[in-house]
């Protein structure tokens, strides 16, 4: 507290990121980054770009970025907006999409960076209940009784449960509420099946803005990209937010190594396709050792033990270098995110835990 601060600054609740300790040898499964590192083709573009032309602005416009994604999904580059990670995209989203007079409707089990920007931009929101094993059910974002949703949000596969929402059912989503946004944050979609991804229903549905984000299956967290692609209209008015808060979200050296990233889609494909081996590999072992483990179409699980306490489990997974995330929130406090990494780390992670698992006394807390 400060007496320096706005009224706007004391009212916030910022979110809590995953930590990023500094040490070694730690195995971290915390924050869903991609075990296998970014494009060799983007690194090297990122060196290059590490010139004397770095004493010039970059495109405000980042229009070689959106050409590359316009090439790679089908589209054009008016239907494309980029941003310094998905987080900054989805911030002018809430902004300049999201808010209206009637609340945005998200799930009760979600990002909990959306209701940090509902906070943030002072906008009205609803949480709907997901349904049993964390289901989204596209029957509860219909207009019903007269309710209309201001806006709608989830990301898919949600966070942190890893369930996803076949295509056909955000179709419906959108299709039932065609004068609110529809957006949907697809920052794990790319471990899913591959036609998951509702960027093929942009040209149908003009209220659907679909995020997606390089920090996790193209490993490049640590550059800070993130695009929306989504109707010219939704993008012009992203646009409008962008060009009111920050002309240049993205350097030189983002840009570039985001345009080597997309185009090298080997190096794409084959990290996610290990990824997508060993998340099938972690979820039988963490099953075998008695965890319940929802089916997940992310990068990372969502896993509870019925006879151990979460928090303890993650206390001492930490004594042994491991790091997981708990979320205290009621209704998940049970449950560990675990980060699916290399298989080695997936085996160090399984023979820690059954390790835990037999040395510990089962609590009563969780049966
Ligand atoms: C990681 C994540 C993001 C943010 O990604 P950045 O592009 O790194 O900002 C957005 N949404 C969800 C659901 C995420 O898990």
């Amino acid at each position: 507290m400060s007496r320096y601060w706005s009224a706007v600054t004391h009212g916030l609740t910022p979110y809590a990121p995953g930590e990023q300790p500094g040490l070694d040898n730690l195995i971290k499964l915390n924050t869903n980054e991609n075990p296998y590192g970014p494009s060799p083709m983007a690194i090297k573009a990122i060196c290059a770009a590490a010139a004397d032309s770095l004493r010039l602005y970059p495109d405000p416009d980042a229009k070689a970025l959106k050409a590359a994604l316009a090439a790679r999904h089908a589209t054009s580059q008016a239907h494309i907006f980029v941003g310094n990670g998905s987080d900054e995209v989805l911030a002018h989203a809430f902004l300049g999409l999201l808010k209206h007079d009637l609340p945005l409707w998200m799930p009760d089990i979600t990002y909990s960076f959306y209701p940090v920007y509902c906070g943030l931009y002072g906008i009205d929101f609803r949480r709907i209940p997901l349904a049993d094993g964390f289901a989204l059910r596209a029957e509860d974002y219909l207009p019903r009784d007269g309710e209309r949703a201001g806006g709608i949000v989830f990301p898919n596969p949600n966070a942190p449960t890893g369930r996803l929402l076949p295509r056909a059912e955000v179709e419906r989503i959108a299709a039932a509420n065609p004068d609110a946004v529809v957006l949907i944050d697809e920052a794990y979609i790319d471990f899913a099946d591959d036609d998951a991804s509702a960027i093929a229903l942009i040209d149908r549905h003009p209220n659907l803005l679909v995020v997606q984000t390089f920090s996790k299956s193209r490993a490049l967290a640590g550059l800070r990209v993130g695009f929306a692609i989504g109707h010219p209209e939704l993008i012009a008015g992203l646009d409008r937010i962008k060009n009111s808060f920050n002309s240049y979200p993205l350097g030189r050296l983002a840009l570039v190594g985001a345009i080597a990233a997309v185009q090298d889609e080997v190096w794409f494909q084959e990290s996610r396709r290990k990824i997508i081996v060993t998340r099938a590999m972690l979820t039988a072992r963490l099953r075998e050792l008695g965890f319940i483990v929802p089916p997940s179409s992310a990068n990372f699980v969502f896993a509870r033990h019925p006879a151990h306490d979460a928090g303890e489990i993650a206390a001492a997974l930490r004594q042994r270098a491991i790091i997981v995330r708990h979320f205290k929130t009621p209704g998940i406090e049970q449950y560990l995110r675990i980060t699916v990494g290399t298989d080695e780390q997936s085996a160090t992670l399984i023979a820690a835990l059954r390790e835990i698992l037999q040395t510990a006394r089962p609590g009563t807390e969780n049966e």
